[in-house]
């Protein structure tokens, strides 16, 4: 292929809109494998023509394209989609990570004194802060966090866990596996539907090194049922001397039932009710980045701080930014409605049908149909929150449509219900309002 430079490629309109989706230097790759195939198949005098070239290459950026981590706009109506990468975090919260990580800081530097510092206190003290707990700590997630506590105080000794809280949650995130790995001996005790204080009673062994309860998150068992309370569980621990741990998983700090949610047990309530170490996520309705946190006793704190372990589980210095000013929101008199989490929460239905007329105003046939959203994440799964969709008839197919959709330059998932595509207004930022629009005429 004399005469066919590189550059001639890099200069192609249909080459170069590639590179701020997947870079310059992905694009230099592209052009030369496709001309190193060339090369190899020219002796045989099979020569292509640049067009057909050209179509090779976009083939390889469009693929290229998927392997990136790409901004998407999520029109399921699933708040915190996992697959979709769980919670967005709050403005502020990106400009602290971008503060952190696009320079040096003082993760673990004591500017005062000029020497080595703390990369943890500052998480420290604002999470203390925010849960009323005595002492807390950050690791990566809270699988992470349940496995450290197993992993500290229950090797080799047994766990005792309600029946009815042994479930697996999003994720793939199962307490038996976890608890096996961690080399603890789960006691199960209680029917499936019905746990009692003496069932916990008997269980205790000179071998026991926990008792643990766990937040069914995506999970209910309804009807005819008995649980035992956190307090009953914490005198029982008080009484046989053995920590009482609490695995809430999802994270709220305020109450969702100010939301129009149904009340979720907040990470202040398990602290106030005695427990000695509670775990929760970072990025499930907390809105932060992932991450896994305990709180709790600080004698108890101080062996998980010792574990080796915490070195292979430590957050980053992009996470703890993230994290502190996610939590400093949470200090300001409603400042957690800064993140997107609660602005989906808080958009009212008057306000949802007012954008979604605008959709019905620019494209045809569409119409505002009331539907429900869903906290997601393994929250409060069968409880959702009133929403508003926009409601499109795509006439060759809503799946194929919804195909377009994903692969578009910004993709938009949306929900496909019989032959109609739903765009759900609770998941989608007013601001992406004009490009959802633009998107929805383009495939219709
Ligand atoms: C989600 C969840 C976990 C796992 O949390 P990750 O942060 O994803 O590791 C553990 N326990 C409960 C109860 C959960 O809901």
């Amino acid at each position: 292929m004399r005469g066919l430079s590189v550059h001639r490629f890099l200069s192609d309109g249909r080459i170069a809109a590639f590179e701020p989706l997947v870079g310059k230097g992905a694009i230099k790759n592209a052009i030369m494998q496709v001309l190193d195939r060339t090369r190899s198949v020219h002796d045989d005098g099979a020569e292509r023509t640049y067009e057909a070239l050209c179509e090779d290459v976009v083939v390889l950026l469009e693929r290229e394209r998927y392997n990136a981590l790409l901004p998407v706009i999520n029109a399921t109506g699933i708040m915190l989609h996992t697959n979709l990468g769980r919670a967005p975090i709050a403005a502020s919260a990106f400009d602290a990570m971008r503060a952190a990580g696009s320079g040096y800081s003082n993760l673990e530097y004591d500017l005062e004194h000029g020497e080595r510092g703390s990369r943890y206190a500052r998480a420290r003290n604002v999470l203390t802060e925010v849960t009323g707990a005595p002492d807390a700590m950050v690791v990566n997630n809270c699988a992470a966090a349940v496995l450290l506590i197993l992993d500290t105080f229950a090797k080799g000794r047994e766990v005792i866990v309600s029946r009815s809280q042994l479930i697996e949650v999003g994720g793939g995130f199962r307490l038996p596996d976890v608890l096996e790995r961690s080399g603890a001996q789960l006691v199960e005790v209680g029917a499936t539907n019905k746990v009692y204080l003496h069932d916990f009673e008997h269980a205790l062994s000179p071998r026991t090194a926990l008792m643990l309860r766990s937040h069914p998150s995506n999970y209910r068992i309804t009807g005819f049922t008995h649980e035992v309370e956190a307090p009953e569980l914490v005198a029982l621990g008080k009484r046989a001397g053995i920590p009482v741990v609490e695995d809430l998983g999802s994270g709220a700090l305020v109450d969702l039932a100010d939301y129009g949610l149904p009340h979720e047990r907040t990470v202040q309530e398990a602290i106030a009710d005695g427990l000695d170490l509670v775990t929760f996520s970072g990025d499930k309705v907390l809105g932060g980045p992932q991450a896994g946190i305990i709180a709790g006793k600080p004698h108890l704190m101080s062996r998980l701080r010792n574990n080796p372990l915490i070195r292979a589980l430590r957050v980053d210095k992009l996470t703890l930014a993230a994290l502190i000013e996610t939590m400093r929101l949470y200090l300001t008199p409603q400042g957690h409605e800064r993140i997107p989490f609660f602005l989906m929460l808080r958009a009212t239905l008057d306000q949802l049908n007012e954008r979604a007329e605008r959709y019905c105003d620019s494209i045809d046939g569409a119409k505002a149909i009331g539907t429900t959203a869903y906290v997601g994440g393994g929250s409060l799964p069968e409880n959702g929150i009133a929403s508003i969709a926009v409601s499109v008839l795509p006439q060759w197919g809503a799946a194929e449509a919804a195909q377009r959709l994903r692969c578009a330059s910004t993709p938009i998932v949306a929900r496909v219900e019989k032959d109609r595509l739903l765009f759900d207004l609770r998941t989608i930022a007013p601001h992406e309002d004009a490009q959802v629009i633009a998107a929805i005429q383009s495939i219709l």
